[in-house]
């Protein structure tokens, strides 16, 4: 059981990001916390095709896709060459570190 935050006017658990001063922000209905079941989906394997997919739904708004493509997040990863301070190496190496926007 978590504790969500529940909008009764909307009968539906919305996010943080949508509780503004403890209201809905789309229907401005009290939003109550409430113990529920709840399952968590491991979303960074997935998105990838998330993102490729929100692109099909051009029939919502460019602010909603572009909320839910920041919430997916998505990381290329980066490239960063350092020199190695390995001493049996003679040659400068690299190493290439990739990063994950999360877990
Ligand atoms: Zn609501």
């Amino acid at each position: 059981m978590s504790r969500v935050n529940w909008c009764p006017g909307c009968a539906t658990v919305i996010a943080n990001e949508q509780v503004k001063d403890g209201t809905c922000e789309r229907s401005g209905d009290p939003v109550v916390v409430k113990r529920m079941p709840e399952w968590a989906f491991r979303i960074t394997r997935y998105s990838e095709e998330l993102l490729r997919d929100l692109d099909k739904l051009t029939a919502w708004p460019d602010r909603v896709t572009s909320m839910q493509k920041n919430w997916i997040g998505k990381s290329e990863g980066t490239t960063i060459r350092s020199p190695s301070t390995a001493a049996t190496r003679c040659s400068r190496s690299s190493r290439r570190v990739r990063t994950l926007s999360s877990a």
